[in-house]
């Protein structure tokens, strides 16, 4: 049963084919907005922006065509604000080698997947974030790399620290933003708050802004 005042909550989408969508289901919740499971054409109705979670990019890809939802998708993150993380900027770049179908083209960027090696070689390392006020913990998992970056095409996340050498992981386009890192994966909200708030222009109940502003607390992947 929601709780009083749901239907007043903003509705964000998270893709829910695969991956970790349970995940950013979690972390949007605890900031206040109701997040709704995207598997659908059907379910991008009411929606003011998705998510689309890491997992496997092919698999994502391939379930898309098989429900259809490839061409709504593609209409829905044209006009709405969205945000990928690892598999879904791969998903949303312009260019990957290896996939199923061609990516949707919402970020001029080209991707290489699994850059960093293999399962066993994922990493934790430091990211500094400045919309986000700095240093954030940055999750890695079979990550991509961006190798290309169009000059249209803002950076806004870089790998800190001496062996980071400040690689571009993340970038946004408008209302478009792409990470090669899971922010869903620590228990810090900072992120997903300046996604809701400064791109999506949501607005968020008080305290729960307020608690995403908060040092962050500790990492759990
Ligand atoms: N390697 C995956 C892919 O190519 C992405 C990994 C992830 O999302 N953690 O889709």
């Amino acid at each position: 049963m929601p709780p009083a005042g749901a239907a007043a909550r903003p509705r964000v989408g998270v893709l829910a084919l695969q991956g970790d969508f349970a995940r950013h289901v979690a972390a949007l919740e605890a900031l206040g907005v109701a997040a709704a499971h995207v598997a659908l054409p059907r379910d991008l109705e009411g929606l003011e922006a998705i998510v689309l979670p890491g997992g496997e990019s092919t698999t994502m890809l391939r379930l898309m065509a098989a429900n259809g939802l490839r061409r709504p998708l593609e209409a829905f993150v044209r006009e709405r604000a969205v945000l990928g993380t690892c598999a879904g900027v791969i998903l949303l770049g312009t260019e990957a080698e290896g996939l199923p179908a061609p990516p949707l083209g919402a970020l001029d960027v080209s991707v290489e997947r699994n850059a960093y090696g293999r399962q066993i070689d994922s990493f934790s390392a430091p990211i500094d974030i400045p919309a986000v006020g700095g240093t954030f913990p940055g999750v890695f998992i079979r990550a991509p790399r961006l190798r290309r970056v169009a000059p249209s095409v803002e950076v806004i996340a870089r790998r800190a620290g001496e062996n980071g050498s400040g690689e571009p992981v993340g970038v946004r386009s408008g209302r478009v933003v792409g990470l090669c890192f899971h922010p869903e994966l620590t228990c810090d909200l900072r992120f997903h708050s300046w996604f809701l708030t400064a791109v999506a222009g949501l607005a968020l109940p008080a305290a729960r802004a307020a608690a995403a502003a908060g040092p962050p607390r500790a990492e759990t992947a």
